[in-house]
């Protein structure tokens, strides 16, 4: 029998301050938090309330893209259960005791990604949405998703539930040893975006390079850079607040594998499927386009110790078009005690079997600590591994008759999760209005 994943548990997002806002609003109390983005609630009740007689939508995945598209889906009225073969180990609700299902000693990626926010395509090397024909989804909108996302992280951040959630707001620098080549029209447009965007020649960056305390041959080899803001999410934190809330807001919760989209539909007696499988898309609804390419971070303590010094701001040396630097350099501070370094790039590679011993994560390292040399002193928390869900059509955000499908964001889940969900939304309400139109025809 499946599990559905019960009990409170101790890490509850509703502060005991919150819990009294949303209960009688005594005088003198704070009032509810604003809406994101205009229509989204922070509160554990859904904004529009269901009745027995609402739709009934059933999501796939526990990920980023589930949990959000859920969010949008509960506070719209609708009622949701999520069926996973995993969920987040950030919350002890993922040990579902006799389940029989569901590798849950394993973080999903969701909780790996580094879960810092890039305006696409993302810095990670990969030809991630330069695919032009026959594609699910191009650049542009790539871009609208990842600005939705900006706004809500942005506006989240502001309030005291975005510490909850485990978002911050950050510098993000990044670092290019010649010409800025592909990056150049991404750098025009995240100029006029009102993000902060400030652009540095090379006596800037070099300015930049002596602040932050990097130094070595990479960093000699810079000769440009720029910086803006961008939200860091710990994606822990974050996985925990959004099955709380959406549990919170009535959303179904249940530890189970599914195998067919059809059964699924017919034993929830669903109206609407939504697959937020990730990599699974490639077996589950047979799509030959999505792809496995493994990554990896190791997570440090972000405090002073030796000659290393708390890392605040965002780095990125992303894929060079100049030669002489091979790779990708991340340093993100994950929270205010840990600090992400990474990372690696390897398509269709499926095993995690990753160690700090392996190869190409001692590469990994080295790099970084080339480019900031204080990462020696350290201390090391360990290795987070996964694998990003990439297609070869780029994200699909598209409806099928009854299913909708919200799968392959690759490195850029998170960058991209509101936008995505949103629009996976509208989807949904596209096929209950039509089954709606349907059924009155045939009443006629
Ligand atoms: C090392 C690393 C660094 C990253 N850094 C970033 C970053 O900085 N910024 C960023 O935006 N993104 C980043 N990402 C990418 C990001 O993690 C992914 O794009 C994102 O997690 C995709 O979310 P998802 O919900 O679509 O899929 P997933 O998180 O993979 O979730 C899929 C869910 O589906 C469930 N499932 C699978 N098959 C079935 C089935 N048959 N039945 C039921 N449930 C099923 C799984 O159990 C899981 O819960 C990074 C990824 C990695 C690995």
């Amino acid at each position: 029998m499946p599990s559905p994943i019960t009990s409170s548990h101790p890490h509850s997002p509703w502060t005991s301050e919150l819990r009294h806002t949303h209960s009688a609003d005594p005088p003198g109390q704070p009032p509810d938090p604003p809406l994101l983005l205009s229509h989204l609630s922070l509160l554990p009740r859904p904004l529009q309330s269901p009745s027995s007689s609402s739709a009934h939508i059933l999501l796939l995945g526990g990920g980023v893209s589930s949990l959000m598209t859920s969010w949008h889906l509960l506070d719209r009225g609708y009622r949701v259960t999520i069926l996973s073969t995993s969920w987040s180990t950030s919350t002890s609700r993922a040990v579902v005791p006799g389940a029989g299902h569901g590798s849950l000693s394993k973080p999903i990626t969701s909780q790996i990604a580094a879960a810092l926010w890039e305006y696409p395509p993302g810095g990670c090397g990969l030809t991630e949405i330069e695919t032009k024909d026959d594609v699910y989804s191009d650049v542009a909108t790539y871009r609208r998703w990842a600005l939705e996302s900006f706004r809500f992280y942005q506006e989240l951040a502001e309030l005291p539930q975005g510490g909850e959630f485990g978002v911050m707001m950050r510098e993000l620098v990044q670092f290019f040893m010649g010409e800025l080549g592909k990056n150049e029209e991404k750098r025009e447009e995240i100029t006029g975006l009102g993000i902060g965007y400030e652009g540095f020649d090379e006596k800037g960056i070099k300015r930049v390079i002596k602040e932050l305390g990097v130094g070595g041959d990479i960093a000699e080899k810079v000769k440009k850079g720029y910086r803006h803001k961008s939200p860091v999410v710990d994606s822990d934190q974050a996985m925990r607040f959004l099955m709380e809330l959406v549990e919170g807001k009535g959303g179904r919760l249940v530890a189970r594998e599914v195998t067919s989209l059809e059964e699924a539909r017919r034993e929830y007696a669903a109206d609407v499927v939504v697959n937020c499988t990730g990599l699974s898309s490639a077996t589950l609804v047979r799509d030959e386009s999505v792809y496995p390419v493994r990554g990896a971070v190791i997570r440090v303590v972000n405090k002073d110790r030796g000659s290393f010094r708390k890392v605040t701001e965002a780095m990125l040396v992303p894929s060079q078009e100049t030669e002489g630097f091979e790779g990708v350099i991340l340093i993100v501070p994950r929270s205010e005690n840990t600090l992400q370094v990474g990372s690696i790039v390897q398509e269709n590679e499926w095993e995690l079997d990753l160690t700090m011993e392996s190869p190409e994560v001692k590469e990994m390292w080295d790099r970084a600590v080339r480019f900031l040399p204080g990462l020696k002193d350290a201390q090391i928390e360990g290795l987070a591994q996964g694998l990003r869900p990439f297609s070869r059509k780029n994200v699909r955000v598209k409806r099928e008759g009854w299913m909708v499908h919200n799968y392959g964001h690759g490195g850029s889940g998170w960058t991209l999760a509101v936008g995505c969900a949103k629009e996976a939304a509208g989807l949904v309400e596209e096929v209950i209005r039509e089954n709606k139109e349907r059924d009155n025809r045939a009443k006629l």
